[in-house]
């Protein structure tokens, strides 16, 4: 058997020069958690898949697969990806993992996703998920990115939730959602870390600052966004869960550097 399906692109969306998403068929046979990453791809010449780790943006009990992504100038993989049309292949592998997963955490009173770039992929599936809205009093989507053009998935995400017919009445009640930028104009600017550091985050939102008692939090995005909000975490007292046993906050990298 086969470690990878073959699935069929339905639906291509262009953002900005930088970001696309596309929807894909789903076999019934592929099981994941919301919030989980997977290895996909395109066949090369030499009959082996090209492959990277996505995350998948899609909820578990979505029918079809979704997956956002960058187009990175010369990339292996997307510099191809990009050019995806409706009825193309790719492959997906059959072993989804990740640790960007409810069962990783403790049920708390609010819950942080904090995402930058494509980071928020793993959250656009989370906050299509019910089970989030069960398990927190407020879900904060926060989406740090350099251009206002960048935040354009997440803005069109979080609208899709608010007026969803299933999720929309515990999404207007539950879900915050915080976009910042960091090189233009735009109506939150700066950093996460900064924003979370000076409470401007929270006083934004209308929120108590931070407690590691109460709070949890999902981060996703470059190493060094993580390294920096991770540190900030472990001071305010968070411990951090993972696979093994649920924590107060769980890290996942939204890409590698080489
Ligand atoms: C757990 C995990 C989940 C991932 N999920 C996603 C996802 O949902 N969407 C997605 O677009 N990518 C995701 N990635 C990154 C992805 O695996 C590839 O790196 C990306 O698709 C580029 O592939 P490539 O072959 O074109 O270039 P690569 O050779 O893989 O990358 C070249 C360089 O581009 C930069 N880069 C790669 N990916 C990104 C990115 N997403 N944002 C900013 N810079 C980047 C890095 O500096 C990297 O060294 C994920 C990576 C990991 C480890």
């Amino acid at each position: 058997m086969s470690n990878f399906y073959t699935e069929n692109v339905l639906a291509v969306r262009h953002w900005n020069d930088t970001l696309f998403s596309f929807r894909t068929t789903r076999n019934p046979g592929l099981r994941f958690r919301s919030g989980e990453f997977v290895m996909i791809g395109l066949m090369q010449d030499n009959g082996r898949p090209l492959l990277r780790a996505y995350s998948i943006a899609s909820p578990n009990y979505d029918p079809e697969l979704e997956f956002y992504s960058i187009k990175v100038p010369d990339g292996p993989l997307t510099s191809r990806l990009q050019h995806l049309q409706p009825g193309d292949e790719i492959v997906v592998g059959r072993k989804p993992t990740g640790t960007l997963v409810l069962d990783n955490l403790e049920n708390g009173r609010n819950l942080y996703l904090l995402s930058t770039g494509t980071g928020i992929a793993p959250f656009a599936s989370l906050i299509r998920d019910p089970e989030i809205y069960g398990r927190y009093d407020r879900v904060v989507l926060t989406h740090g990115c350099r251009f206002v053009s960048e935040l354009a998935y997440g803005e069109q995400l979080v609208q899709s939730v608010l007026e969803d017919e299933f999720l929309g009445e515990d999404a207007r009640a539950k879900l915050l959602y915080y976009p910042t930028v960091t090189r233009e104009p735009f109506r939150n600017t700066g950093r996460l870390t900064h924003l979370m550091e000076s409470g401007k985050l929270y006083a934004d939102l209308g929120l108590d600052p931070l407690s590691a008692e109460e709070d949890r939090a999902m981060i996703c995005g470059s190493e060094h966004m993580l390294a920096d909000l991770k540190a900030l975490l472990l001071a305010a007292g968070f411990t951090e869960g993972n696979n093994a046993e649920a924590g107060q906050f769980v890290v996942e990298k939204a890409f590698v550097e080489k």
